[in-house]
């Protein structure tokens, strides 16, 4: 019999260096969810999942762990789309 994990999420808070935010904790692992990739919000926060959303499964056994992640994965996207999204206005000003 395959062995599957099945998660028992609960709320966690996560509050360091003035970072603050709610994401999902598995009770039995203790592991903690990162909140964009699992969606929080509608996975332990109660609120209606979206129609469509890529769902992605990233767990952390330290909330340090998730931090780097967020910050590397998550913010290095934004800046990717923002520096198109400079480049593109300049190419349009010019
Ligand atoms: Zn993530």
């Amino acid at each position: 019999m395959a062995y599957t994990w099945e998660p028992k999420w609960e709320l966690f808070e996560v509050n360091i260096d003035g970072i603050r935010f709610k994401t999902c904790k598995d009770r039995i692992t203790g592991l903690i969810a990162c909140p964009i990739c699992l969606h929080a919000a509608s996975r332990c926060l109660g609120e209606t999942p979206p129609q469509s959303y890529v769902y992605e499964n990233s767990f952390f056994y330290s909330v340090e762990d998730l931090i780097n992640h967020m910050k590397n994965y998550h913010l290095g996207e934004l800046r990717k789309k923002l520096e198109k999204l400079i480049t593109k206005m300049s190419e349009e000003e010019a």
